[in-house]
């Protein structure tokens, strides 16, 4: 049975996400209060609503208890983000997840029950600036407050070398959880695996960590 999806918002983020879905062939309706951005959806989200996301009835009449996942991606309004939020689950949506404006809006959202809060301007923000550190660093994701997984390109220093030469855990505190190889993927390499310069490694570390291993093996390679 396909998957069932409310996106209540449909600003740039909102919009993206119900774009995804659908496009994955998920059951999605899209929700705004604002009837421009409704009608842009029409042709892509199974069903469209032009509603105020806050007004308890019109989202008790909409059902949206069968629905697996509702993301709310309200932005500006923070007082309106933190209503719906409380409704849906008030409504016993099972999953709920919002887009935060700030650290004040997450910790709200958290004390009200959303079951993930997200904060993309500032994830994409970080990713970003490890990627300008250097080209390569692909990609950065944040686990926890201090954890995170990269994803760098071995390069010329790492280049033939194996796992235990670097000896990355005890030197560096981190761990090399899988190495990308063309179309290969290793996953748990083991210590003798010798690095190719265009081996891509995932990288798994506090971020105190990594960043000592990016400074010393990966940057200006
Ligand atoms: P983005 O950065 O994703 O473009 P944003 O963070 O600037 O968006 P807004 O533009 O403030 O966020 O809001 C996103 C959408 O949420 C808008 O299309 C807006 O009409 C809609 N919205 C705001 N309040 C409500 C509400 N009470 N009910 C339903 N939709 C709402």
């Amino acid at each position: 049975m396909k998957k069932e999806f409310a996106v209540i918002g449909l600003g740039r983020f909102g919009g993206s996400i119900c774009r995804e879905l659908s496009r994955e062939g998920m059951q999605v309706i899209a929700l705004d209060i604002d009837e421009q951005k409704v009608s842009e959806y029409r042709d892509i989200a199974a069903h469209t609503v032009m509603a105020d996301s806050t007004d308890e009835n019109v989202l008790r009449e909409l059902g949206l208890r069968n629905i697996d996942h509702v993301i709310v991606a309200i932005g500006d309004n923070i007082q309106a983000s933190m209503l719906t939020t409380l409704i849906l689950k008030e409504l016993g949506i099972k999953t709920v997840t919002v887009k935060a404006q700030n650290d004040y809006h997450e910790k709200i959202l958290n004390r009200i029950g959303a079951d993930h809060v997200i904060h993309p301007e500032r994830d994409m923000g970080k990713r970003i600036a490890h990627h300008i550190i250097s080209n390569n660093i692909l990609d950065y994701i944040e686990l926890s407050d201090d954890h995170s997984v990269v994803e760098v390109k071995a390069g010329r220093k790492m280049k033939n070398q194996t796992l235990i030469d670097l000896d990355i855990r005890a030197n560096y505190g981190c761990n090399v959880v899988a190495i990308k190889r063309n179309k290969d993927v290793i996953v748990s390499p083991k210590a003798n695996e010798k690095i190719e310069e265009t081996d891509i490694l995932i990288v798994i570390g506090s971020d105190k960590d990594i960043s000592r291993f990016e400074k010393n093996l990966v940057a200006d390679n």
